[in-house]
């Protein structure tokens, strides 16, 4: 009997962590910046000719910035039109010097992947970098795979390029992909490339669409920039797709693709950082305001919890409380907005937000759900200068369920 209670037990506790795996599994959201809910890039190939004189000009009449793989020998034919992009701020890329793709292709017979080893690769891609840098003085930091091939040498002494280019670049991007990358997973030495030659606007939107509604980065790829002809991105396509990509309605993140990546890297770098809390003192942004993080404050209670994955606290029982220190260097009047989550059962248990006499009383409001993180002013707090403790406890006892999850507060000088 009682091995089959113990054994019932463990069974028990499996599932629960199982439980909690895949709930932290679905949790794993990325944020896009300023609410976005994808990110695009323009991306184009080869330096062709079209993309110099017609498509650069049409990209700065948007003020829309264009991720350019060159080939030194194809730029080195428009300079001065490459020499302007640089300076209206459109991002250079690598795209090897002689462009090796499968023999496959008759042209690229005579620099065919199939006859190349990592180390001549290696040394061509530096060599690339070179040129482009001692024509433009800028070092390419992305790169694309010339005709999306990612392997050098044939049969059993065949090798895969791609860590040469993740040791060189921040960025690898393929060609003819299926779909779009998402920031959470992705490999930057292996991101997608979806083309966009030839399209409408009309067949590009369903892509633009499925990427945001799972908060993916589509990296779109074209070589000439005109209105007919092959392997022609059209102007009218990116005008629409620009002027939709514009209207803040649609959430889109219109960015080169090393813009993207490094915000990507940052936010993950962030993440990791707050993986523990460390509770710290509080100072005021260069905006004036101050950040309680959930990562920044001091829990005391029972049951509180830090929950890394979701930078919040677990508030589990009405003597649960966390704490901060805070630094107010100009004090005033602050709004004061709260980041929580709370599942519509546990809704509606009062709350204190504190320090000395000022006081703010509230009530945990719908979130929409446990996973669903909300910010929504509570009110104003006065805040003299010099040091502070404030306190965010719950504001009577509650008998089983939890008062919500917090991510943090916000103090902004009111008014502003
Ligand atoms: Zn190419």
């Amino acid at each position: 009997m009682q091995s089959c209670k113990s054994t019932a037990f463990l069974f028990l506790i499996a599932l629960s962590l199982l439980r909690s795996e895949i709930t932290i599994a679905q949790k794993e959201t990325f944020k896009w910046p300023e609410g976005k809910k994808t990110a695009i890039s323009l991306s184009f190939d080869d330096a062709r000719g079209s993309q110099a004189t017609k498509g650069i000009p049409f990209l700065d009449q948007y003020n829309v910035k264009g991720t350019f793989y060159l080939v030194p020998s194809a730029a080195e034919k428009q300079l001065t039109g490459w020499k302007k992009a640089v300076a209206s701020g459109h991002e250079i890329g690598n795209h090897s010097v002689n462009h090796p793709c499968s023999g496959n292709f008759a042209w690229a017979r005579p620099n065919a992947l199939e006859g190349y080893t990592l180390e001549k690769m290696k040394a061509e891609l530096i060599d690339a970098n070179n040129q482009i840098e001692r024509m433009l003085g800028v070092k390419p930091e992305v790169f694309a795979y010339p005709c999306g091939g990612t392997f050098v040498g044939r049969g059993v002494n065949t090798k895969s390029y791609i860590p040469v280019v993740a040791e060189l670049f921040l960025t690898g991007r393929g060609w003819l992909d299926e779909g779009p990358n998402d920031p959470a997973f992705c490999d930057f030495a292996q991101l997608t490339g979806m083309e966009m030659d030839g399209k409408d606007f009309e067949q590009i939107l369903p892509l633009i669409q499925q990427a945001r509604s799972g908060g993916q980065w589509l990296v779109l790829a074209g070589h000439e920039m005109g209105e007919s002809g092959g392997q022609t991105t059209r102007l009218s396509m990116l005008k629409k797709l620009i002027e939709y990509a514009q209207d803040p309605a649609n959430g889109i993140w219109l960015a080169p693709v090393g813009t993207v990546a490094k915000y990507i890297q940052t936010a993950k770098d962030e993440k990791k950082e707050v993986a523990v809390n460390k509770p710290e003192t509080v100072r005021a942004a260069a905006d004036g305001t101050y950040s309680l993080s959930a990562a920044s404050g001091k829990a005391t209670g029972p049951k509180i919890q830090f929950m890394p994955e979701w930078n919040a606290f677990g508030w589990f029982t009405a003597a649960d409380r966390v704490e901060w220190d805070m630094d107010v260097s100009k004090g005033g009047t602050f709004d004061v907005t709260l980041e929580w989550s709370v599942s519509d059962e546990e809704a509606g248990k009062p709350f204190v937000l504190e320090t000395g006499k000022s006081v703010i009383k509230g009530k945990t409001e719908k979130s929409g759900s446990w996973e669903t993180f909300k910010s929504r002013q509570i009110g104003q707090i006065k805040l003299s200068p010099g040091k502070h403790k404030m306190v965010f406890r719950p504001d009577s006892k509650f008998e089983k369920g939890a008062l919500l999850d917090l991510r943090g507060i916000k103090l902004s000088p009111a008014g502003k």
